[in-house]
């Protein structure tokens, strides 16, 4: 019999075209469409399996000590806090690596918290850390959120930020990482509960607990209010890892007393002498959180807590034209495009560092006071007769405290 008066059958599973919906003809080979549903459904998931693999090599192969190698590229000093955040967050990405069965010990999340004055890298060392990983990250601010049903934004509203990061791919944003700034700003008002509900303070600090811990929400993915009709999009929040900072103004005063208390009948030992009063930071503990204004349950979900020093000059001074991407370095570059060697004189440095200093403005104020240096020389070109020669533009401290007296800068200056 010719092969062709034979009925054609699917080369995969046998089965006859007549039992078959559709029968896809190749060069010598047909394939049934349950056969190509299925080849499907075998690809996603090995690609899927695939991806996983190459994420977790990806994060495994940073061990805490390359972590702050990296950091310390972009973050001056704060070593205590590098320490900490390296650790914590190679634990994180460990703990997803090796996902336990039940019977096994299961390591918690190691969510953080840091604690710092405004300006001294919180935000930074969060987003560092998340470029080094690869992970999507997103920062959002405590002030904005408010219990849900009431005017601000839902604690949900987190993970929409989350989601446009990772560009809706779901699965990333399940492993990525959230700063939350300003956590400071809900502390609980007084200790007493009162009567009216304090629904951006307390409120949201219970609003964050279930998100932190790791729970499914429904999450509208363009944001806003949630409205019936609007298609939700599920996010489990129990591998992404949560930073939170604050400056915790006026919390030197309870560790003080803190410290002061605990020594209080002893004789004070030798070390009472060693205490940093310049940096009272550095011996928080979550009992002073707690005192703050902190929930209980708040600060038992944020269990690695660190904190970083204030900004002395010399600090200020390294940040300037120290990191990777320096202010300094930046400018350079600008004029680089412009066909322009840029060269400051060390003296501009120093005056440079002085006024953030004397104006109060840490890190932050290093940016708004070489703008206004550099204004007017990146608005129009430098003239030949500026130049110091053909294509060398020279800031002298001259050039810079004229520039300077010149700018409306003075109205930043903390009284
Ligand atoms: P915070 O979140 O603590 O208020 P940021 O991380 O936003 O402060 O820091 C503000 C800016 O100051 C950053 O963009 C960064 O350029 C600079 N900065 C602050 N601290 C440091 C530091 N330790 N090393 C390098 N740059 C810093």
């Amino acid at each position: 019999m010719s092969k062709t008066n034979k009925e054609i059958h699917c080369s995969f599973c046998g089965v006859r075209k007549s039992d078959t919906q559709m029968l896809i003809a190749g060069d010598d080979a047909h394939i049934c469409d349950r056969c190509v549903n299925q080849a499907s459904e075998i690809l996603a998931e090995e690609l899927r399996q695939r991806k996983q693999k190459s994420m977790q090599t990806a994060l495994e192969l940073i061990r805490p000590s390359e972590i702050k190698k990296h950091l310390d590229e972009f973050v001056i000093g704060q070593d205590a806090a590098k320490k900490s955040i390296s650790v914590a967050v190679y634990n994180h990405y460990k703990r997803l690596n090796h996902q336990v069965s039940k019977d096994e010990i299961e390591i918690e999340k190691s969510n953080l918290i840091i604690v710092g004055e405004t300006g001294t890298g919180k935000t930074l060392l969060a987003k560092t850390v998340a470029k080094i990983l690869n992970v999507p990250f997103c920062i959002v601010d405590a002030t904005v959120l408010t219990e849900a049903g009431y005017v601000g934004e839902d604690v949900e509203s987190i993970l929409t930020r989350l989601l446009q990061a990772a560009d809706y791919d779901v699965a990333a944003a399940e492993r990525g990482i959230i700063y939350i700034d300003e956590i400071d700003k809900v502390a609980r008002k007084t200790d007493n509960p009162s009567i009216t509900r304090d629904v951006s303070g307390e409120g949201v600090q219970q609003a964050l607990l279930k998100i932190l811990e790791g729970t499914t929400v429904n999450v509208p993915p363009q944001g806003g209010r949630k409205h019936p009709d609007q298609k939700m999009i599920g996010v489990n929040t129990k591998d992404i890892l949560f930073i939170c900072g604050g400056a915790f103004d006026g919390i030197e005063k309870k560790i003080a007393t803190r410290l002061r208390t605990q020594t209080v009948g002893y004789k004070m030992k030798d070390d009472e002498a060693d205490v940093d009063l310049e940096n009272l930071y550095k011996y928080i503990t979550p009992q002073d959180l707690k005192n703050f204004g902190l929930i209980p349950e708040l600060i038992g979900r944020l269990p690695v807590l660190t904190y970083l020093n204030p900004l002395d000059k010399k600090t200020l001074y390294s940040i300037l034209i120290k990191p990777k991407n320096a202010l300094i370095k930046q400018y350079k570059k600008l004029f680089e495009y412009e066909g322009l060697n840029l060269k400051f004189d060390k003296n501009v440095y120093d005056f440079i560092v002085d006024k953030a200093w004397e104006f109060k403005l840490g890190a932050r104020g290093l940016r708004s006071i070489c703008e206004a240096i550099m204004l007017d020389a990146m608005f129009e070109v430098p003239s030949e007769d500026e130049l110091e020669d053909k294509n060398t533009f020279r800031i002298t401290l001259q050039y810079a405290q004229k520039k300077f007296e010149q700018s409306d800068i003075q109205k930043l200056k903390v009284a």
